[in-house]
């Protein structure tokens, strides 16, 4: 039995967003920019999914702008903004569970000479907005806060934190790559200026993303050449890529509820099982404001990549820390953040769920889980420390 529980790291595409992106590969080949009805016929089709995607976040289209992924919407969104202001200091304020693509430009932003705050959280997960607003000073010039975790889906108060950002006239941005399909956005509910996600997340194609900017939110460009996005980010238009993103997110969204509920109901269980079946185990992060389809477990005594390609072998795909540190033996930096030790850093495995996933493979899983833990926990000192009833 093969079984994917990786859903955190991608998605398969869904067979009806295939289906509506082939025409934009054969017939529809057009370069949308061009004038002839060749382009016409490919801008009009990224015209339909513009708005689609607009009216679904509740903005307008002048507001979406399409990217190759979440990446690059993170990485524009800060560079795009610390260029666009006049200040000679600039401060940046973000969390310290971002995905790499918010921490590591931080860091380059850092080594430019930008200021950067990196906000704690509490040993459930979640960004106290007073921790935020305590940490705005005079130069800060954006606020980016995620709306969901990538390792431990704890879901954020991003409406507050909007609203707070709004107060103090500054742009808040925020990575909604994991969100976006599983919670309902609006951005103007949620008092958001700024909203990055990813198509392949939400069972659509992979490399690309849009990127939501509020009308009156001054940034610069960081790709230079054509016209292309509002002459914001040059480039040939991925015709395929934006009439998939668009069809991807109009069909997560309007299946959200019903699929959400069955995750929801088959996540519970495997960690239900998973508490009562194997010792020295714990769910990291909080019960609730969690997304539907996330578990991360800490296994005592275990490296997280050593169970994951221990359930390789048995046919399990599921996800060590965050994917992008995976294979470097790093420890998750978000295990750290909620106050787990260095060990607990090293220990994570994620589970994620999706609307492919079944009971039966919910129940494969934990009784494979069970042994492999048992096993490698045998090559360890665990077993002994464990027999005397202390915890490592
Ligand atoms: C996957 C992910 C990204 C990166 O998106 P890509 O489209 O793969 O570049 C960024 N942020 C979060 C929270 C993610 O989960």
């Amino acid at each position: 039995m093969k079984v994917y529980l990786d859903y955190a790291a991608t998605t398969p595409p869904d067979e009806r967003v295939l289906k509506k992106m082939l025409p934009c590969m054969t017939e529809v080949f057009g370069n949308a920019s061009s004038l002839h009805s060749y382009g016409r016929a490919a801008l009009s089709a990224v015209d339909r999914a513009r708005d689609e995607i607009a009216s679904i976040l509740h903005c307008s289209a002048s507001e979406i702008f399409f990217t190759s992924g979440g990446t690059e919407s993170d990485n524009w969104a800060l560079r795009g903004v610390v260029s666009a202001s006049s200040l000679s200091k600039k401060h940046i304020i973000t969390t310290r569970i971002e995905h790499p693509a918010i921490l590591s430009t931080c860091q380059e932003l850092e080594r430019e000479g930008c200021e950067v705050t990196y906000v704690g959280v509490d040993e459930k997960g979640f960004v106290d907005p007073n921790d935020v607003f305590a940490a705005i000073r005079d130069n800060t010039v954006l606020v980016a806060v995620m709306t969901a975790n990538n390792e431990i889906g704890t879901i954020q108060p991003i409406a507050d934190i909007g609203a707070l950002c709004r107060e103090k006239g500054i742009p808040f941005y925020t990575d909604a790559v994991q969100a976006v399909g599983s919670i309902r956005i609006d951005v103007q509910a949620m008092n958001i200026d700024m909203l990055g996600f990813s198509a392949h997340k939400i069972y659509g194609p992979k490399g690309v993303g849009v990127l939501y900017v509020k009308n009156g939110v001054r940034f610069d460009s960081l790709i230079y050449g054509g016209e292309q996005e509002h002459g914001k980010r040059a480039g040939t238009t991925n015709t395929p890529g934006i009439v998939g993103t668009a069809e991807a997110l109009r069909l997560t969204v309007e299946e959200m509820e019903e699929s959400n509920e069955r995750i929801k109901a088959l996540r519970d269980r495997f960690i239900e099982r998973a508490e009562k079946e194997i010792p020295f185990c714990r769910l990291a992060g909080a019960r609730e404001n969690r997304l539907v389809g996330n578990a991360d477990f800490i296994f005592d005594g275990i490296r997280g990549e050593s169970l994951l390609m221990a359930l390789d072998m048995a046919g399990i795909a599921v996800g060590s820390g965050s994917a992008c540190s995976s294979g470097s033996q790093n420890p998750s930096h978000v295990i750290l953040a909620i106050g787990g030790s260095d060990e607990d850093a090293r220990s994570s495995v994620r589970f994620s769920f999706g609307k492919h996933t079944t009971q039966e493979e919910v129940d494969y899983v934990v009784d494979v889980l069970k042994s492999k833990v048992e096993k490698l926990r045998e090559t360890t000192l665990f077993k002994v420390i464990a027999a005397k009833g202390e915890r490592l």
